[in-house]
């Protein structure tokens, strides 16, 4: 199987919204190409005595809209070409949602389900230390993202407040509540891709507790998800995860609806679920692609990239009307074309999973007039903020006879390069 490389994706995505913008030469330029990046060394003396050296990475795509923005990850398989394509979705994601920010991404190459809390400590110190006087609350303000937390972001400010020996609750997002953090933070993802969902059922004059749905990966993103979809009524029937012990995935699957208390019992800190204990619990223990081809109404990618390919794409039910990509670049652009070609209503990414930036925007207000709203105002934000980007993107699809995820782009290349042009820069 030839290796996938998203980054490749993200510029063939931008090139097709260039052309139906007729964009020209110097913006397709300066847009197909992160704007800066940097790779650096983080070296950290390990509980064993040994000292090990990790890659990171920074990437900032476009900050013309504003201040750089998006998370870090931490993944064992991370690549600089993953930290492009990521940071040019956060720039579509910022535009998109219609926040003043543009589009940064980093990562770090390791696995911290095999670290110890003292040496994620190190790798998120070191990395503040290599990149500090090219991150900060006006230029590039980082998040969480795969495999990193709140405790992340904290260790990572704290390092960055004792270089420049001041308070600056504004740098990063995705803090502990208490010491920074915007109520609601947590569940915004999971949370603004339900919204997204109810809008696009809403369309289709499908009321949601007649549906069913099947989730990709039991992170953070998909246990708000589902909390929100079963308040709505909805049944979620399957949710895949990854098994760190046998390094692969498996679906678990309940066909009179999963009861998400129950499943986040038995699943740690990484949303990896016991296999034995949902047994125990009545669960069928499948392969992990099994959430693909699931007989339900929503399919929810929420794990990583690359996932709805040419190959997985086919076992799709016909009873499928709504894709809503939690994760960031799910789909390949071959099985994209053939979710375009089964009319499902797709969500694309940077619009559906874009409630985790746009409170990340709400908490960096907050923060920097260190004044917090109620969790209710906060949510009650992000359902504005996310309807309108739903119903903008749809609106104009409908107009222009577009698919959903070229919609998107079309929108936000255009307030993007638009932006560019109004500085001057091209
Ligand atoms: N990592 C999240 C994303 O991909 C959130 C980024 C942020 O809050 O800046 O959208």
């Amino acid at each position: 199987m030839a290796t996938y490389n998203p980054f490749e994706t993200a510029q063939k995505q931008f090139d097709k919204a260039a052309d139906l913008l007729e964009l020209d030469q110097a913006a397709r330029a300066l847009l197909r190409t992160p704007m800066r990046e940097y790779h650096f060394s983080i070296p950290v003396h390990m509980d064993d005595g040994n000292k090990q050296v990790f890659r990171g990475f920074r990437v900032q795509h476009n900050d013309a809209r504003g201040p750089a923005k998006g998370g870090i990850r931490f993944h064992p398989q991370e690549t600089i070409d993953t930290v492009r394509a990521l940071s040019m979705w956060m720039t579509w994601k910022t535009a998109v949602a219609d926040i003043p920010l543009g589009g940064g991404k980093g990562g770090v190459i390791c696995d911290p389900h095999n670290l110890s809390q003292w040496e994620q400590e190190q790798i998120c110190r070191g990395w503040i230390r290599q990149i500090s006087k090219n991150v900060g609350p006006h230029t590039d303000i980082p998040a969480p993202d795969v495999m990193t937390n709140a405790q992340h972001m904290l260790w990572m400010l704290d390092e960055y407040e004792m270089i420049y020996g001041e308070r600056a609750p504004g740098f990063i997002t995705g803090k502990p509540v208490g010491m920074g953090g915007s109520l609601g933070r947590t569940e915004a993802t999971g949370y603004g891709t339900i919204i997204t969902v109810r809008e696009a059922l809403k369309e289709l004059d499908i009321k949601p507790e007649n549906t069913t749905a099947s989730f990709q990966g039991f992170g953070n993103v998909s246990q708000y998800a589902i909390e929100l979809y079963h308040q709505m009524g909805g049944s979620t029937i399957c949710v895949s995860c990854w098994d760190q012990a046998d390094q692969t995935s498996y679906s678990f699957r309940k066909k009179e609806g999963v009861n998400l208390k129950e499943l986040l019992s038995i699943t740690d800190a990484f949303g990896g679920i016991d296999k034995s204990k949902a047994l125990e619990l009545g669960y069928e223990v499948l392969p992990g692609d099994a959430w693909i081809e699931q007989e339900v109404d929503i399919l929810l990618p929420a794990a990583l990239e690359n996932q709805v390919t040419g190959e997985t794409v086919g076992k799709i039910s016909k009873r499928v009307k709504i894709i809503a990509e939690g994760a960031n670049g799910p789909t390949t652009i071959e099985a994209d074309k053939e979710i375009f070609e089964r009319k499902i209503f797709l969500i694309p990414d940077f619009l559906a999973n874009a409630g985790g930036v746009t409170c990340s925007y709400f908490e960096q207000v907050q923060s920097n007039m260190n004044y917090f709203w109620e969790k209710d105002e906060v949510l009650g934000k992000l359902d504005l903020k996310m309807t309108a980007a739903f119903i903008a993107v749809s609106d104009f699809a409908r107009k222009h006879n577009l698919y959903m995820r070229d919609a998107a782009y079309v929108i936000s290349v255009d307030r993007v390069a638009q932006a560019c042009k109004d500085r001057g820069w091209i």
